[in-house]
């Protein structure tokens, strides 16, 4: 059997970890794609600025389930990167650390092959009448370049990043943050910078553009200028009443599903059996920046338990999320989406603590109801609706204005197949040539339990897979390293089983 995986970071090297243990292995070979400077670490791992740093302790993340603590202990063996302190180590060791296993199969075994090229499309061979489906997949626009797969797994990570004031082109204009240490290169030192994002890919920029940028302020702005929470101290937590059993059980007496509003009710006893105080975590003025991260950095044990239970939620949203009904999905993201995302990606206390010291000492400038940004005369013009804000000293409806020289991009990827671009060509090519279709809340459709992918023209395709955040739409905020890991482990299982 002849496997190719596409996209070689977490997803792709971690489903090359799992398939090597098995003995099915001797008979297939894989070939892994992925350009040049990705292959083996991927996007977010990527050579950058050790002011990045990985979200979580280094010890709580590895890509070996039955070794929690591997990454931690390769950093400590291996003599190229030393950090003082190494609770929370720069992002780019990650990438090093995956790499360094993708390097070891490519070196051990013979049926391993990296290329180090894009993929730009991805088709289906079949004769009609036929139902025998071969894959044939294309580096460049030469059709006898193409190779043929009997089994394709599409890792390709997130999709580019959302343009919302298409801004995308203008000078001065920055539609990434990564690698951030390129992201200065064509700035200078008297420019004045805005970064749009107040979520985890702005910390990134404030880390950076603050060591390397220090004249002048910077300004970080969106529409609600909310930031993430801190990471508090976080506990293992088993659930007791969001158990699948439970979740069963409500499936029965409601027609297939389960009301969202029963599952907040499983939610209020696990708060209450770990004794969690839902509102005291969630009543924090988020306007008032330093407030809000001080109060963090003062409760880590109660705002830690609550972000485990988070995170259990997280981990378990296969089940959870896949048990709502569409309606019910919606009312979700609605009402709950933005309070999951906000304490569930949460900041290091280290991160929080430099934007304590940013803010006080006039180095950073966070500000909400960012209305609009426009380019004219070699300025990028922010309107703020300020009437929007609830605080009283602004006139309702009185918009402010804003000059700045530089925009940094920091509003994160795209979720939805409608909003792709040329950026994001293979997806539309494989959007166009049928074999996946847009799931209506974001990515593409794939069955829950083995990530297959689903074709609206083949209907499922058995030997075609889809891990990360491709496929968003069902595997809603699953998108952490661990999370990732646990659905290649289960992915490849189901490979050879079948
Ligand atoms: C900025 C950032 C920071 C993050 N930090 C953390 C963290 O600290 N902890 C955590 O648990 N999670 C973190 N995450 C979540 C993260 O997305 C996942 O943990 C994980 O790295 C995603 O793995 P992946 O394999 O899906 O994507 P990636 O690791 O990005 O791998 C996708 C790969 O596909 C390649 N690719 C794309 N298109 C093609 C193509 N056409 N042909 C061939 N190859 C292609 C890309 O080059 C890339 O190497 C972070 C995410 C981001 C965006």
């Amino acid at each position: 059997m002849k496997i190719a995986i596409v996209g070689a970071g977490t997803a792709g090297v971690t489903l090359l970890k799992e398939m090597v243990k098995y003995d099915e292995f001797n008979d297939v070979s894989v070939d892994i794609y992925d350009n040049k400077v990705n292959m083996g670490q991927g996007v977010p791992f990527q050579n950058d600025s050790d002011q990045l740093l990985i979200n979580l302790p280094a010890r709580q993340m590895s890509i070996n389930l039955d070794k929690p603590e591997e990454f931690f202990e390769w950093y400590e063996e291996q003599k190229e990167f030393k950090y003082m302190n190494p609770e929370y180590l720069p992002r780019f060791i990650f990438g090093h650390y995956m790499k360094s296993y993708l390097n070891k199969y490519n070196d051990e075994y013979n049926n391993v092959s990296l290329i180090s090229e894009e993929v730009q499309e991805i088709f289906i061979e079949s004769n009609i009448g036929d139902t025998a489906l071969k894959y044939n997949i294309c580096t460049s626009d030469d059709i006898d370049s193409c190779r043929t797969y009997d089994c394709v797994f599409l890792t390709i990570g997130t999709l580019s990043y959302h343009d919302p004031y298409n801004l995308k082109g203008t000078k001065g204009y920055i539609q990434s943050p990564y690698p951030t240490y390129n992201t200065l290169d064509e700035v200078d030192d008297t420019d004045s910078i805005a970064v749009i994002g107040t979520g985890l890919a702005s910390l990134d920029v404030i880390r950076y553009v603050t060591e390397h940028h220090p004249n002048l302020p910077i300004t970080v702005t969106s529409r609600k200028g909310a930031l993430p929470r801190v990471r508090g101290n976080m506990p293992d937590l088993e659930f007791k009443y969001l158990t699948p059993e439970n979740f069963n059980e409500l499936k029965r007496q409601h027609f297939g599903t389960v009301p969202l509003e029963e599952a907040m009710k499983l939610f209020d006893l696990e708060c209450e059996y770990y004794n969690i105080q839902v509102n005291k975590m969630l009543d924090v003025n988020m306007e008032n920046h330093i407030e809000q991260l001080e109060f963090d950095l003062n409760h880590p044990d109660e705002l830690g338990s609550f972000q485990s239970l988070l995170e259990g939620i997280k981990e378990n949203m296969n089940w959870i999320w896949n048990s709502f009904s569409r309606t019910d999905q919606i009312e979700f993201l609605n009402r709950y989406q933005r309070i999951l995302k906000a304490n569930s990606n949460p900041m290091p206390p280290r991160t929080a603590e430099l934007i304590i010291h940013g803010i006080k000492n006039n180095l950073v400038k966070i500000k909400p109801n960012l209305k609009n940004v426009t380019y004219d005369s070699n300025k990028f013009n922010f309107q703020y609706d300020d009437g929007k804000d609830t605080h009283e000293q602004y006139d309702v409806g009185k918009d402010t204005h804003e000059q700045y020289d530089v925009v940094i991009n920091a509003t994160g990827s795209k979720t939805h197949l409608a909003d792709l671009d040329a950026d994001d060509q293979l997806v539309i090519n494989l959007e166009n040539r049928q074999l996946i279709q847009a799931h209506p809340l974001g990515g593409i459709q794939i069955v829950p339990e083995t990530n297959q992918v689903i074709s609206p023209r083949f209907g499922t395709l058995n030997d075609v897979y889809a891990l990360g955040q491709l496929t968003n739409g069902i595997n809603q905020s699953r998108n952490g390293v661990m999370m990732i890991v646990k659905q290649a482990v289960g992915v490849v299982s189901q490979l050879f089983k079948s």
